[in-house]
């Protein structure tokens, strides 16, 4: 198949599906402040169904009904550990294998919106086990659940034991409201600085390779990591250490932080039920990092990217500028 001429339709060529170009940003680092546009973007996380209510409606479910109270933590004792360790396996397995079983297996939406043209890697050495699915579910349940679930076995106990600020409604419910929606910002905010860490070259070769072994991503490649890279990661829950928060806080971000991930890394831009988009899933801005590894190192929440010269639109002049940083890296 030969490439068209021209530089955009040769970029779009190469997707099967391509959202608009240039990808739309968080309006609320623009200027001068659109206030619609501002409330629209807010208002498609928070009262619709998106991941974001998903991950909430799981914090509310794992602090109901699975954990114990925070008075039980203050011994590490199996028994609490494991139920932490259950709240975060369970929904996490079940979301990325289903959407896997879904997507890939069934292909029970064929190839509508997605991004990429190609399936996964079924026989691939550069992969555990020499397969890609295998590869990553290891990766993703052996460190990814493991560390996840370790560090907020820390928080809980330092909670337990007042080493932490605890937090609850009645001391203050505007702060406890407003945490929901600072914590992803927070996170978006740390993801960029330790991403940007994990592709200064040794630690990239020691650990961030793992990631990056999915060119082409799936719900499995979520948090498929190198334990190194994990560790780092999950340090953004040193936050509760500082500022006051409660264990539904704690939960929330820990799967804003870790099944977020196996949506924004589906591979799919929507998920799609009788033809019509129910669900937004996989993040174009991430995808594009995956294919070409030089750009897009934080999120489309914080405008990193954009200030720091490292920002991946979507369009083809975004893939030359990002072609000639890597030369000029790579040769320095
Ligand atoms: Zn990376
Ligand atoms: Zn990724």
């Amino acid at each position: 198949m030969s490439l068209p001429d021209d530089p955009e339709a040769r970029e779009a060529a190469r997707w099967n599906h391509r959202p608009p170009v240039p990808i739309a940003q968080n309006p609320l680092f623009q200027w001068p402040p659109r206030i619609g546009k501002i409330l629209r973007w807010y208002g498609a996380y928070w009262f619709e169904v998106s991941t974001t209510t998903l991950c909430l409606v799981l914090a509310f479910v794992a602090y109901f009904m699975i954990l114990p109270p925070l008075e039980a933590m203050q011994r590490l004792e199996a028994g609490w550990m494991i139920r932490v360790w259950l709240a975060n396996l369970v929904p996490q397995c079940l979301c990325a294998g289903l959407l896997h079983y879904w997507l890939i297996m069934r292909k029970g939406q064929n190839d509508q919106r997605k991004f990429d043209p190609r399936d996964q890697n079924r026989s691939n050495g550069s992969f555990t086990f020499g397969n890609q699915v295998w590869d990553n579910m290891f990766w993703h349940i052996a460190s990814g659940i493991t560390l996840w679930t370790l560090a907020q076995i820390g928080v809980f106990w330092a909670m337990a034991n007042g080493f932490a600020p605890g937090l609850l409604f009645p001391d203050n419910p505007v702060w406890f409201v407003a945490l929901f929606v600072l914590l992803p910002i927070w996170s978006s905010f740390h993801f960029y600085w330790v991403h940007r860490l994990l592709h200064w070259p040794p630690l990239y070769r020691a650990a961030h390779a793992l990631h990056h072994r999915n060119v082409n991503v799936g719900p499995w490649s979520g948090i498929s990591m190198h334990p190194i890279e994990h560790l780092l990661f999950y340090t953004n829950f040193l936050i509760h250490l500082v500022v006051p928060s409660h264990p539904l806080h704690v939960m929330f971000h820990g799967y804003v932080q870790s099944t977020h991930p196996v949506f924004s890394h589906s591979g799919f831009e929507n998920l799609m039920v009788k033809d019509q988009p129910q669900l937004k899933m996989g993040v174009f801005f991430h995808q594009l990092h995956h294919r070409y590894f030089e750009c897009n190192y934080g999120t489309v929440e914080m405008p990193w990217d954009r200030w720091f010269g490292s920002y991946h639109d979507g369009t083809a002049r975004a893939t030359d500028e990002t072609r000639a940083r890597k030369t000029q890296m790579y040769t320095r």
